[in-house]
Parts: C-alpha cells; sequence; structure tokens
C-alpha cells in the first residue's frame, strides 16, 4: 500500500492555481512585495559585450555571457582549475541568501567580475562575482496576483546581456532592457496580444545581430504561441512568428500560418488557444544566420478535442529555423505530430560540429519530453539520428525515411485511462544538459516518470469540452485523478531519476547514474574531466566524466533545478549554482517509498546563490529538520459526498500547485498544516484574494462560496487522515473519496 501512497505523489498534473500562503510553513518569500534592495557603493565593472565579443565568446573560457555560455549552448567550459585532480579541495566560498522559498532556476551571465541573473518574479540581480556584494537589483514590480496565471510558479531562467542592456523577460509578459551598470529602466515593452489570456514569461531572452528575442507559456490555460524579435536599442518589434494558426475568419499573419492552417482539422482550437508556446529555447546560431525556437505542446493537450479531423497540427512540439533577421522560416522538423501528450519541444537547443557518418555536419541536438534524442542538420533540418535516452512507451521508434515516430496503439488513451511514458514532466524537462563534442556524448538529466492519461469525465459523459476561463484546459481528466490512479495502481512504472552520459548517434549510455529522485537539475560540463550536477537530494556532485563516478560531493541541504556555471577572475576558477526546487513539481507532491524524499521537504527551500573555488572555507549554516506534523482538524462536520465534490475542486483548482492528495511539494504551504488563522481566513482568502501579493489570487471567477467550503472540507478531511495515519491509529489512509 505504501507503492500505492508513493504513486500518488509522484505525479501529476491538474488545474491552476494558488491556494492558501500558511504561516506556519515558513513561507519567507513576499513575492511583488519583498523590499527592495538598496544599491552597494560598488563601482560596476561591467564589460561591453558587443555583437563581436559574443559571437566569439569561446575565446574567454573565464566569462560566461550567454545562456548556455556561446551561441552554441553546449554548456561545457574548456576551464581546467577545477579537475578530476583538484576537485577534492573544492569548497565555498561565499553563499547569498536570495530571500525566497519559491525555485530558482536562472543561469547566470558572468561578465569581467559582474554576475547578473534573476530571482523569483523576475527580478534581476547584478552582484560582485568575486564577493557576493549586490551592485544593483531591479524588481519589475509584477502583480502578485499574476502568479495564479502561471503553470509552474513564478520562477525564471534568466537574463541576455548585450552592448551595454541586460535583458529580462517578466512573469506578467514584459520585455524590459536595464542599463548594465546602474540597473535602470531604458526601455520596458507589452509583449503580449491578449491580456486577458493567461500568458506567462518565464524564460530567457536571447540577443543576437542587434535583436532582442522572447516567447512565453501558458498553453495549460489556452493561449496561442508566438515569438518576437525586438530592436535591442529601441524596444520597437522587428518581426513576429506565430506557430499555431488562428481564427480561420481572419487573415494569415504570415505565409507560414496558411502552410500550418492545413494540418488542423475540424474543432475550434482557436477558442483554446492552440499552444504552440516558446517558452524555453531560442538559439541563434551565426554559422547560418538562423534561430531556432523550441515549440511547445498543444492547448487542450488531447488531439480528438483540438483538432477532431486530425491533422499535424503544425508547429506543435516542432523545432523551427527561423531568418534571424527577418522571421521567415526556413525549415521545420516536428517531433511529435497531433501531439497528444504534453510533449513540447522546447527543451534547450544545443549546437556543435560532429562527424557524423564519416562527413562533418554543423548539427542541432535536442532531448524535449517525448524521449527522443534528435539530432538534425542545421543546413536544411535533415533528421540525421532520433534514439531513445529513456523509457519511452508510447512510441515504438522513429522511421528514418519519413522522420515520424511510430505510435504504440495500445496506448490510445480515448477509451480508456493508459499509463504512458514519458508524462508531461518529460523524459527531460527545461533542467539543462552539457554538450561534451570530444567525449561523444551528452549529459542529460532524464527521467522515467509516467502520467496515466485519461479524457476528461466531461468529454466521456458528452462528447462535448467547454473552454474553462481561469483554468487549466488541457482535455485530459484531473478533477477525478487520484481515483484513476488508485483505480490503476498495479500498472504504475516507479518514476526513476538519471544523470545519463548518452551518445546522440549512436543512442548508447557511456553511463548512467541512477537519482533516488526523479526531478533533478541542469547539468555543467567542463575540459577538467568532470560533470557537475545538483540534486533532488541537495548534493551537489562532480561526477568523472568517463565513468560517472562521484569525486565530489557538497550537501547543500535544498533541492536543486538550476545548472551549474563556472567562471574565472583573476586565476581562480569558480563553480556557482542557484538552490531551491519547485516549478513544475509543485503538482508532483510530497513523494514516499520507493522516491526518496527530496531535501527541501526535510529541510526547507533555501533560495541561495553558491560560489565555489577551490580551497574555499566558507560554511553553510546546518538546517534543522522542517516540523512536518499535522494539527488535529477541527469541525470535521461534513459528508463524504461533500468531501467528495470538493476533492473534485481541488484537484481542478489548488493541486498543481498545493499538491495532490493535499500533499505539497515543499515549496508551497502544505494546507494539511494551517494554522487556525489560516482556517478562519480560508474563504476570504480563496474568495477576496487577502494574499494576492504573494500570489494567492482570488479564485471567486471559478469557484463559488458553497465550492470553497467544499474545498475546506476536503483539506481537512485529508489532513486527518494523514494525520491519524502517522499516528498509527489507522492502518491505510483512503486518499479519495469519489
Ligand atoms: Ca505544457
Amino acid at each position: 500500500m505504501n507503492k500505492g501512497l508513493a504513486l500518488l505523489g509522484v505525479l501529476l498534473v491538474a488545474a491552476a492555481a494558488y491556494m492558501m500562503l500558511n504561516p506556519q510553513s515558513g513561507g519567507t518569500d513576499m513575492g511583488g512585495a519583498e523590499t527592495a534592495m538598496t544599491a552597494s557603493s560598488i563601482e560596476p565593472t561591467t564589460g561591453f559585450i558587443d555583437d563581436e565579443r559574443i559571437k566569439n565568446a569561446e575565446s574567454e573560457p573565464g566569462n560566461w555571457l550567454a545562456f548556455g555560455r556561446t551561441y552554441e549552448e553546449q554548456r561545457h567550459s574548456p576551464l581546467t582549475q577545477i579537475n578530476k585532480d583538484t576537485v577534492g579541495q573544492l569548497g565555498l566560498a561565499w553563499f547569498k541568501d536570495m530571500n525566497t522559498n519559491r525555485a530558482l532556476e536562472a543561469t547566470p551571465i558572468v561578465v569581467d567580475g559582474t554576475m547578473y541573473f534573476t530571482s523569483t518574479w523576475s527580478k534581476v540581480y547584478a552582484v560582485d562575482a568575486i564577493t557576493g556584494e549586490t551592485i544593483w537589483m531591479y524588481d519589475p514590480k509584477v502583480p502578485g496576483e499574476w502568479a495564479r496565471r502561471a503553470c509552474c510558479d513564478v520562477v525564471n531562467r534568466g537574463v541576455a546581456v548585450y552592448n551595454g542592456r541586460v535583458y529580462v523577460g517578466t512573469l506578467d509578459g514584459r520585455l524590459v532592457a536595464l542599463d548594465a551598470a546602474t540597473g535602470g529602466v531604458v526601455w520596458d515593452v507589452d509583449t503580449l496580444i491578449d491580456r486577458t489570456r493567461f500568458y506567462t514569461i518565464t524564460g530567457a531572452p536571447r540577443v543576437a545581430n542587434g535583436k532582442v528575442f522572447i516567447g512565453n507559456g501558458g498553453a495549460e490555460f489556452g493561449v496561442r504561441g508566438y515569438v518576437t524579435a525586438y530592436d535591442a536599442e529601441t524596444g520597437d518589434q522587428a518581426w513576429r512568428f506565430f506557430t499555431v494558426p488562428g481564427d480561420p475568419s481572419l487573415p494569415f499573419e504570415h505565409a507560414e500560418m496558411e502552410l500550418a492552417a492545413k494540418t488542423w482539422k475540424g474543432g475550434s482550437w482557436w477558442e483554446f488557444g492552440g499552444g504552440g508556446m516558446v517558452w524555453n529555447s531560442i538559439v541563434y546560431d551565426p554559422d547560418f544566420d538562423s534561430l531556432y525556437i523550441g515549440v511547445g505542446n498543444g492547448s487542450p493537450w488531447t488531439r480528438v478535442i483540438r483538432s477532431p479531423g486530425g491533422g499535424d497540427n503544425l508547429f506543435l512540439s516542432s523545432i523551427v529555423a527561423l531568418d534571424a533577421n527577418t522571421g521567415e522560416m526556413k525549415w521545420y522538423y516536428q517531433t511529435t505530430p497531433g501531439d497528444n501528450w504534453d510533449f513540447t519541444a522546447v527543451q534547450d537547443i544545443a549546437l556543435a560540429d560532429m562527424e557524423v557518418d564519416g562527413e562533418m555536419r554543423k548539427v542541432l541536438l535536442q532531448a524535449p519530453k517525448n524521449g527522443f534524442f534528435y539530432v538534425l542538420d542545421r543546413a536544411d533540418g535533415k533528421l540525421l539520428r532520433a534514439h531513445k535516452f529513456a523509457t519511452v512507451t508510447w512510441a515504438s521508434h522513429v522511421d528514418m525515411e519519413t522522420g515520424r515516430p511510430v505510435l504504440n496503439p495500445e496506448l490510445d488513451y480515448q477509451d480508456n485511462a493508459k499509463w504512458i511514458l514519458p508524462g508531461p514532466l518529460g523524459a527531460h524537462n527545461w533542467q539543462a544538459m552539457s554538450v561534451d563534442v570530444d567525449a561523444g556524448v551528452v549529459d542529460i538529466p532524464a527521467q522515467d516518470n509516467p502520467l496515466i492519461y485519461g479524457m476528461s469525465d466531461e468529454w466521456q459523459k458528452t462528447g462535448i469540452y467547454k473552454r474553462n476561463p481561469g483554468s487549466w484546459n488541457t482535455g485530459v481528466e484531473f478533477g477525478r485523478i487520484t481515483q484513476l490512479f488508485l483505480d490503476n495502481i498495479a500498472e504504475q512504472p516507479t518514476p526513476k531519476g538519471y544523470l545519463k552520459a548518452f551518445d546522440p548517434l549512436t543512442g548508447k549510455d557511456k553511463w548512467v547514474v541512477e537519482i533516488p529522485h526523479y526531478w533533478n537539475g541542469g547539468v555543467l560540463s567542463s575540459a577538467g574531466g568532470l560533470v557537475f550536477q545538483g540534486d533532488a537530494l541537495g548534493m551537489l556532485t562532480a561526477y568523472d566524466k568517463d565513468t560517472g563516478e562521484a569525486r565530489w560531493q557538497y550537501n547543500t541541504f535544498t533541492s536543486m533545478l538550476a545548472p551549474p556555471i563556472t567562471f574565472e577572475l583573476d586565476g581562480v576558477q569558480y563553480l556557482s549554482i542557484l538552490t531551491g526546487t519547485g516549478g513544475a513539481d509543485l503538482f508532483s507532491g510530497e513523494p514516499l517509498p520507493p522516491v526518496a524524499e527530496h531535501a527541501s521537504l526535510t529541510y526547507n527551500n533555501y533560495g541561495r546563490l553558491l560560489v565555489f573555488k577551490i580551497g574555499g572555507g566558507a560554511e553553510l549554516p546546518v538546517p534543522t529538520v522542517r516540523d512536518r506534523s499535522i494539527p488535529a482538524q477541527a469541525n470535521l462536520v461534513a459528508s463524504n459526498e461533500q468531501i467528495a465534490a470538493g476533492e473534485l475542486h481541488y484537484n481542478n483548482y489548488c493541486s498543481v500547485c498545493h499538491g495532490l492528495a493535499v500533499r505539497s511539494g515543499g515549496s508551497i504551504p502544505d494546507l494539511r498544516r494551517m494554522s487556525e488563522g489560516t482556517h478562519s481566513a480560508f474563504n476570504q482568502i480563496v474568495q477576496d484574494g487577502l494574499l494576492a501579493a504573494n500570489g494567492m489570487a482570488a479564485f471567486d471567477d471559478v469557484v463559488s462560496d458553497e465550492d470553497t467550503s467544499l474545498i475546506h472540507h476536503y483539506v481537512k478531511a485529508r489532513a486527518e487522515q494523514d494525520r491519524l495515519y502517522a499516528a498509527g491509529e489507522v492502518e491505510l489512509p483512503q486518499l479519495t473519496w469519489q
């Protein structure tokens, strides 16, 4: 039965939303209301990155000038001071508390001694890379209630630095140019086509050839994807490329939409939005003056609702090559035609020159959610390889003649719910991989993480699915997901996490490290012969790049998602990482064996910037173990029917942040431990937005007073079940009332 609980604890996605902030859970993130830090007296040593310098970033191994270090985004550093022999003496040089317990996901940029990175709520920091002292901080003042529009919390993956400017995309859809020396706003533009829809930006902008490029997220809620180029100096729009067709009664915005529209059949996808968000990967290629964009999943997830007549639904789940100057399409490759599973192709794209079948080629590399590793020729998009890099059950293989995946017909979930690998968290998500061209491997934070996919109850009963503004619109059943889970537990594949040194040409693993939790951090490799990764258990590890053997480990006491970076200043090499988990793990909740508990549950989710060097002697405070006892619940007066009704609402509106079965993943408050004060303010919080500034917006547009009361009954009932179970007073928690 523990297996059942574990399973329950480990997956799943549900509806949108935040529920309350619990003062007992140690929440310190004050969201948009966080106190601004004052500028220090340090003179900024901002170097000036012009076009020439960023194109030649490879010749400056001491700096980290672009998101993936150089335009190739390989995240493989030539630095060697920290190597297999010296790494044993690696120690903490300094750390900086970021005053947040929400996820930190950014890749810092380091230019001549200044480090630029983002924290939660799209806040930008410029710090002295030797001391950690803040040079300036910029807070874009994202309204707290905007957090409800984010699938995966108030995260941000970083900035771009170029020609004396720092560029950031904000959660509420703005692109802002800052003065790199002072943090002052140079320009601030609205990138959204419709501010009533739930668009967000969490990705890092990219910059090249005088233009800044940015996309956005939001497909789970129902939006339409596009990427926009802006003049880096003025903020004027240069071009915009839509990834899916819009309302067919209106003219096509550009020629590519006419091609795409032929692959969407029936239905009214444009009312849902269609999806195809470019929320993470946008890579500039100086060799071809191309921009490669990774395009996201369909909205809704299920094609039978989105495009009931079938079709490939271009350009969902595709890698698209655009002319960086004009935005015109050069070629595309669709990884998952007619996406039915939330299989985004937005994962990091890396560029390399590689010998393939005896010929040197300029290739593009990606490990998207769907579990196949793609090697494409950048000249024309030709598919060169598509090997599985994790367990894949939705398709048997990719047909190399047609370039299309061959589906597993037994896993069609239209009539009956099915466990499918990968699930919506993907075989690989946004956590960065690294590419070691000399070794012929990519180092991938991979996972086997299934979902039981089933059509929504509403669709099964009526054949109709109505868009619900203000909520997730996936078409997949979430209200009864706990029951679906329990009914099918015997067949559930065990979730697993891995770090894999994978040969993309042969599809073979050079080595594999299995990690006891599946949701782990990004990767950095180096010419020092090491592969660095922070994991869910709080361990920052340097692995031997030849064998996968751990050469050095450091306990940060906090789970990590962000990738490490490395840089060198005055002859000293540094290693740096941001700590703190969350993001999409919010809907995964508290795991039970066989998946290990992660560090941010055991202790707290300490948002910090850590910087290491050989001989570093600073120490992190050793945290106390978090009090996770569950208080006895007052006024348990609801009927089973009321609790069951509350469960449906909770799963649809609350679980994505507060966790399935009311088991929080650790960074968002666990509602089983609400204080008496929070209980008494429950209705005001949900209906009136009492805690909107922290991200817990009002939900009065989607749940009534009565629904709120039912949700409250369900939360209390779940808390009491787990309290009695922990006390040994009952043998089995029931977990569902459906
Ligand atoms: Ca998605």
